[in-house]
């Protein structure tokens, strides 16, 4: 099929992921950092994301730069993936509505930070990183390119695992007993649903 259905939807998922985070980037920027662990490696991996989500494919879409790593676009995999996307977008508008004030880019704890134990969160313990993982999919296969495809795949793959240790290091150090219990209960990406 025409890989500018492919393109069409990675677009408007990418455009969507924006218009969901922006209000909340904003209004929780408001509130002050009490602390942060933001380190070099994590400054890095998050160029590394910004790289593979962002600038690849704008430049494999508006330019024939990588052009001689296109291949066709099928059926399957363009269904699968606007199946991801459609899934990715709507928990990655839950889990940013559900964290609220105390949602932060990086690794921080802001002023007031509450413990969010509802709504998604309730049955996954990091939801939004779960929606990253769908929209990364996404991305893999809705772009019919082998460098902007599958690269932003293969930066979570490496990012969430470093990322993992050190927040849930911090949420336990400020929520103690509380997120503990909140661990034993819930699986890092994939859903309790019984
Ligand atoms: N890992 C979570 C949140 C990602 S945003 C997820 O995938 O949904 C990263 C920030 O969220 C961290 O800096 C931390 O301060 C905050 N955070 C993570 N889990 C939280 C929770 N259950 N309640 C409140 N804040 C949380």
């Amino acid at each position: 099929m025409n890989p500018w259905f492919g393109k069409a939807a990675f677009i408007v998922s990418l455009i969507s992921m924006m218009v969901i985070r922006a209000p909340h980037g904003k209004r929780s920027g408001q509130v002050k950092i009490r602390e942060s662990r933001k380190g070099r490696l994590e400054i890095a991996l998050l160029v590394l994301m910004s790289i593979t989500t962002l600038i690849l494919p704008v430049i494999s879409i508006a330019s024939p730069l990588l052009s001689f790593a296109d291949y066709g676009l099928r059926v399957f995999p363009f269904l699968l993936g606007s199946a991801c996307a459609a899934m990715g977008l709507w928990l990655f508008y839950r889990s940013h509505a559900d964290l609220g004030l105390n949602w932060s880019i990086s690794l921080a704890i802001r002023q007031k930070h509450q413990l969010v134990t509802g709504g998604v969160y309730e049955r996954i313990r990091h939801p939004m990183y779960t929606s990253i993982f769908l929209l990364a999919l996404a991305q893999a296969f809705l772009l019919s390119n082998w460098i902007a495809g599958p690269l932003y795949l293969l930066a979570f793959l490496l990012t969430f695992p470093l990322r993992l240790g050190p927040e849930e290091r911090m949420m336990l150090d400020t929520f103690g007993d509380e997120y503990g219990a909140y661990v034993k209960r819930t699986k890092r990406l994939i859903p309790n649903i019984w």
